[in-house]
């Protein structure tokens, strides 16, 4: 038997994490979200498979913290079991920027807000030889990707076509504009625009961040939910039932501010909407919920999609109910609407 050398276990730790460029995509935005940036752009290049940039106005990384970032288990996020138990950050495994290097050629540039300079590391699919040299930046980080799998052809025979691949990314753009309606977000593709994203100033704007994620006909159409229970905070849009869909794509659910895919969750949205649909349709919502982190365990896989609750069972019935009350409202208005 043999210890595996750091370069090969790292590029099989980065597997579990990075499975194609809409992964790379989560990470580094969830990096820009959690260093307080106002804006975000990300840039790709063929489907993200030649190059992914993200560039942030966020906080930025010290110069001599450059290297220690692309190592595995280096977090600025977490310190102790205690704060584990307590997630408040998007990132907390230290590990996406140490896989990603580990599969691809990752250039990290960052500039404090107190510093004249930023500071640049390069890591080309290597273990930790990174190389750190003066550059002209603002302040923020930019984080770009190279050639993807460039090492690992394994992974890179089951990318798809280019046009999947970013279809895949963005989603995941989708999610995190979403999510943050504070923010201001630019997605380019072989450098055109194709989704410029304000930032939405207050509540009222809200409106238009969803009809420009989830389009038009959805935002013209759902009912804006908003419920308080001790344990848990409701609060969103809800496609009314006669606004159904073929497929499953503006189904968003967001638990503190994280997009995720979750079994319970799911499961009381589609008891809330049983027999409400024509078979087979689906129901299109954006659902945020937040509760005290204490009473969530993200740390269940590697992707962070997946939550624990501590009681499972209250908050699906209180997803349930609520949900399903107030549709049931809209419905009420609806029928109203209908006998004028
Ligand atoms: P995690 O997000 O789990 O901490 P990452 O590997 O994604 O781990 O990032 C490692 C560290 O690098 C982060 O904890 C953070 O300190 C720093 N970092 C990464 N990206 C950014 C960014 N865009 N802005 C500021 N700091 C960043
Ligand atoms: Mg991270």
């Amino acid at each position: 038997m043999k210890r595996l050398d750091n370069r090969l276990a790292n590029q099989i730790a980065a597997g579990e994490v990075v499975e194609r460029p809409a992964s790379v995509v989560k990470e580094l935005m969830e990096n820009s979200i959690d260093s307080d940036a106002t804006r975000i752009e990300v840039d790709i290049e063929r489907g993200g498979t030649r190059l992914i940039r993200v560039t942030d106005n966020g906080k930025g990384i010290d110069k001599d913290d450059l290297s220690l970032a692309l190592t595995r288990h280096a977090t600025s996020k977490i310190q102790s079991s205690d704060d584990l138990a307590c997630i408040q950050s998007l990132g907390f495994r230290g590990e996406a920027l140490a896989s990603i290097s580990a599969v691809s050629k990752l250039t990290l540039t960052s500039r404090t807000h107190d510093s004249e300079l930023a500071w640049q590391a390069m890591a080309h699919g290597r273990d930790m030889s990174v190389e750190i040299q003066p550059a002209a930046a603002s302040p923020g980080t930019r984080i770009e990707v190279a050639d993807l799998f460039f090492n690992t052809p394994a992974r890179q025979k089951f990318l798809r076509t280019e046009k999947t691949e970013f279809n895949h990314v963005e989603e995941v753009f989708k999610r995190h504009a979403l999510a943050n309606f504070s923010k201001a977000f630019v997605l380019k593709h072989n450098h055109k625009i194709v989704k410029r994203v304000p930032a939405s100033g207050d509540s009222s704007q809200y409106l238009k961040r969803v009809a420009t994620i989830c389009g038009k006909p959805f935002a013209d159409s759902c009912v804006e939910f908003n419920c308080q229970h001790e344990l848990l905070q409701l609060f969103g849009w809800l496609g009314k039932p006669s606004f159904h869909r073929s497929e499953s794509d503006i189904q968003y659910v967001f638990i503190n501010g994280r997009p995720v895919k979750d079994k319970t969750l799911n499961h009381a949205i589609r008891q809330a909407y049983e027999g409400l649909l024509p078979p087979g349709r689906m129901a299109a919502y954006v659902i945020f919920l937040s509760m005290d982190p204490h009473q969530i365990d993200v740390n269940v896989h590697p992707t962070k999609h997946e939550v624990r609750f501590g009681q499972q069972r209250l908050v699906h019935d209180l997803l349930v109910k609520s949900v399903a009350e107030a549709i049931g409202e809209c419905e009420l208005v609806f029928n109203d609407d209908q006998s004028f």
